[in-house]
């Protein structure tokens, strides 16, 4: 089990690598030649070859979370991973929740490319700067930004966080603990990480957001 969620970012690196990095979601799916239909409803039949993407018509032809949604189910099929999923729950009705988590996960990754994580760490190092140049190469939201970068490979020792005036609003973790627990009630964050935490801040335009991001 634990080695699935590595496997299905690798196996969405290797898809994007393929399309070229292509970060727009609606022609990543044309590049990856998926039928694309104006529907009822949102959803995939991954079982057809090539996979058909039924889209409301409000959600077709554009770059979108909801099409980088569907993907992400047609790139879990792809792989072998939600095979695998499937078989360890039992049923697929019983690894639903887990194939949507994981599809959830995947959005920051089709968001978020892997030359734009590249450049970001090259400029700033992995640190909260990175996250804002993120932000503004992708147009991603800083949650999304903040777990791209700490998420980027499962054997990397990351983590981050994000603060809302005195609270800890979001955390990300890979193979690295952070001081404090997420909701937790922390005034001065940047006060508890030592030297070697390789902690970086960037506070967010407005003054009540802290970014923070630490790596061993
Ligand atoms: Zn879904």
């Amino acid at each position: 089990m634990d080695h699935l969620p590595g496997e299905f970012i690798a196996h969405l690196k290797y898809v994007q690598a393929h399309i070229g990095h292509e970060a727009n979601a609606y022609r990543a799916a044309r590049l990856l030649e998926i039928q694309m239909r104006v529907g009822a409803e949102n959803y995939v039949l991954t079982e057809l070859d090539p996979p058909v993407m039924h889209l409301q018509p409000w959600y077709y032809g554009w770059n979108n979370d909801v099409i980088r949604h569907e993907l992400a189910h047609i790139i879990l099929t792809w792989s072998n991973v939600e095979s695998h999923l499937i078989a360890e729950y039992g049923s697929r009705e019983a690894a639903q929740p887990v194939i949507e988590a994981f599809c959830h996960q995947a959005l920051a990754f089709l968001q978020i490319t892997q030359p734009m994580v590249d450049q970001a760490v090259k400029k700033h190092g992995v640190s909260a700067r990175a996250v804002r140049h993120l932000m503004r190469l992708s147009g991603a939201s800083v949650e999304r930004a903040l777990h791209r970068l700490i998420q980027d490979e499962p054997d990397y020792a990351r983590a981050g966080f994000l603060t809302s005036g005195t609270h800890i609003a979001q955390v990300s973790h890979c193979n690295l603990p952070l001081p404090f627990w997420l909701f937790e009630r922390v005034p001065e964050p940047t006060l508890l990480f030592p030297r070697e935490a390789n902690a970086t801040f960037s506070t967010m335009p407005g003054g009540l957001r802290l970014i923070g991001v630490c790596w061993g």
